[in-house]
């Protein structure tokens, strides 16, 4: 019997009835012959709450203890989803992460997965029950403590799992019918991808597009999953099979610019008038690297003076404070006169595997952003995308024009 792995995300199981519409999938695939693993997330807003009063219970908290708080909102959705098919005559059961185990590291709040043994799974399977597992929580064996994945994990979990029972398929529901070229509900205009390669798939995951965990896409891709993102929405007597995220062999439609991606949770720190002078650098990322924080572009102007310049870098939102912290206890050695923060400014890339073979793709964006009176704070640039950083209030302008630039827009 071929098995399938069906993920349900906040929106789909929002309220009872919406995992009342749930079963109703599920339904249709069990009485199709398969046997099926269904995950699902917290209902929706619910891990945003969990997050909020774990910050309202202490400004500094243990990880560990936060995992524990964050699960619960999984463990909810799975025991109604499991009461809900019961009550339709289909056999169920509810699985948390320790129970199965999916076994992870022991990074709490961010952890990863590091084996899900299926024994469990393939008993339950036997009998003819489908398994309603909670997304985005596991185990770490040695402590025997919860953990969870990091936000939108859930994906990750039906991904890991659809490896581990060998399903032909992992149908990711969402509230949108697939993957499009850029978020649907900032630019009206986006179309819906048939398929998505990985790699590009990748970029548009890690620069900003929360449609899918960026874990998931790499374990799809590691594992060879079948995996299609479709919507929770379509009537479940008349399924539709959304996009497939797939080798880029497999695409034929083939545009330099595949999607657009962008990400709010930046913040720009410059740092004025420091020497211009060798090991600089080094001074101010290296202390910055030791604190753990991410930093993505940077920017140095030329010094005028030959003696000065100054410095520019992108990090985290959430890491800002921090990254702060740590430029004020280096000032003495780096010797900076002033430290200006922007925390209301957006990542904006453009992504796509044909930029491999086309020259000046980026260049055209910066023209067009500049006929549009946008300013570019800053750039980075790698082999299939690049970025540009502007003022948030730009964002949605940005995103249509560069959509229409690389002729993307759907038709009418
Ligand atoms: P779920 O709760 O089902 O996991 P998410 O909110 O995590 O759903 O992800 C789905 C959302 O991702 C969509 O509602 C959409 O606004 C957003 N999104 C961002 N970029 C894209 C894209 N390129 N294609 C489709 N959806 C996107
Ligand atoms: N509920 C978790 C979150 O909101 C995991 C998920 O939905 O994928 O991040
Ligand atoms: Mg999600």
């Amino acid at each position: 019997m071929s098995r399938l792995v069906m993920k349900f995300g906040g929106t789909s199981v929002a309220n009872v009835d919406r995992i009342k519409n749930v079963a109703r999938h599920v339904k249709r695939e069990v009485e199709a012959g398969h046997q099926v693993a269904v995950v699902v997330s917290a209902m929706s807003g619910k891990t945003n709450e969990l997050v909020a009063w774990c910050k309202e219970a202490a400004g500094l908290y243990e990880q560990a203890e936060y995992d524990t708080v964050v699960a619960s909102g999984e463990q909810v959705t799975s025991g109604l989803l499991a009461i809900v098919l019961n009550s339709m005559g289909i056999k169920a059961r509810s699985w948390q992460g320790w129970q199965i185990p999916i076994l992870t590291d022991s990074a709490h709040a961010v952890a990863r997965i590091a084996d899900i043994p299926s024994a469990n799974l393939d008993a339950a399977f036997a009998e003819g029950q489908v398994a309603v597992i909670s997304g985005f929580q596991g185990i770490h064996e040695a402590t025997g403590r919860i953990t969870t994945l990091g936000r939108g994990g859930s994906d990750t979990s039906a991904v890991a799992i659809a490896a581990a029972i060998k399903a032909e398929r992992c149908d990711i529901y969402t509230d949108v019918d697939g993957v499009y070229t850029t978020d649907p509900r900032i630019v009206p205009k986006a179309r819906r991808l048939d398929k998505v390669g990985f790699e590009e798939m990748l970029e548009m995951a890690s620069l900003g597009s929360k449609v899918l965990q960026v874990r998931s896409v790499e374990l799809s891709m590691i594992h060879g999953v079948r995996t299609y993102v479709r919507s929770s929405f379509d009537n479940p007597d008349q399924p539709q099979l959304g996009t497939l995220i797939c080798d880029e062999e497999e695409i034929v439609e083939k545009q330099v610019v595949t999607g657009i991606a962008f990400s709010k949770d930046e913040a720009q720190v410059s740092i004025r008038s420091v020497a211009d002078k060798p090991g600089v650098a080094a001074a101010i990322f290296g202390p910055l690297a030791d604190a753990n924080i991410n930093v993505d572009m940077i920017v140095q102007n030329v010094s005028s003076d030959g003696a000065t310049t100054d410095i520019t870098f992108t990090c985290p939102g959430a890491d800002l404070e921090r990254a702060q912290k740590v430029l004020l206890d280096v000032r003495e050695t780096i010797g900076y006169t002033a430290l200006e923060t922007a925390s209301d400014v957006v990542k904006v890339s453009c992504i796509g595997v044909g930029m491999r073979s086309h020259a000046g793709v980026a260049a055209r964006a910066f023209q067009a952003l500049a006929e549009k009176g946008i300013n570019i704070r800053a750039i980075t640039t790698s082999e299939i995308k690049f970025s540009v950083l502007i003022d948030a209030a730009y964002t949605e302008l940005a995103a249509r024009t560069l959509h229409s630039l690389y002729g993307l827009d759907k038709a009418g």
